[in-house]
């Protein structure tokens, strides 16, 4: 983990499609659809969802998780978790500012979610 930096964060996630992919990979990897079929989920642009070919059920890849519902991209999520990942101490909330071009109010809460899941 040490070893990985900022180019690699950047190459791994170039986007927000990419990071939402990695979040449908980790959580329905090899799911079935209701349907009976298998890696058969696409996704849909425009929304945060992937459905099926065969019957159009939907996946929403970040429900229940400290993604959902925000306005913040999913990128700018990544990259805080990153920091946070890179730091012994964590990040304060005017560094995720800083770093992320937010306000000041979004940051806080950022690392609030953040040190809840890392240290819960
Ligand atoms: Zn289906």
């Amino acid at each position: 983990m040490s070893a990985y930096n900022f180019k690699d964060f950047d190459a791994q996630f170039p986007d927000d499609a990419a990071c939402l992919e990695f979040i449908f990979q980790a959580r329905y990897a090899g799911h079935t659809c209701e349907c009976g079929h298998k890696d058969c989920f696409h996704r849909r642009t425009k929304r945060r969802a992937y459905e099926c070919a065969w019957c159009g059920a939907q996946i929403y890849p970040t429900a229940g998780t400290i993604f959902h519902k925000s306005e913040t991209s999913l990128k700018s999520w990544f990259f805080a978790i990153f920091l946070f990942a890179k730091s012994k101490n964590g990040v304060a909330a005017k560094e995720l500012q800083r770093q992320l071009g937010v306000t000041y109010k979004t940051a806080h809460r950022m690392g609030h979610k953040i040190r809840e899941l890392m240290f819960a």
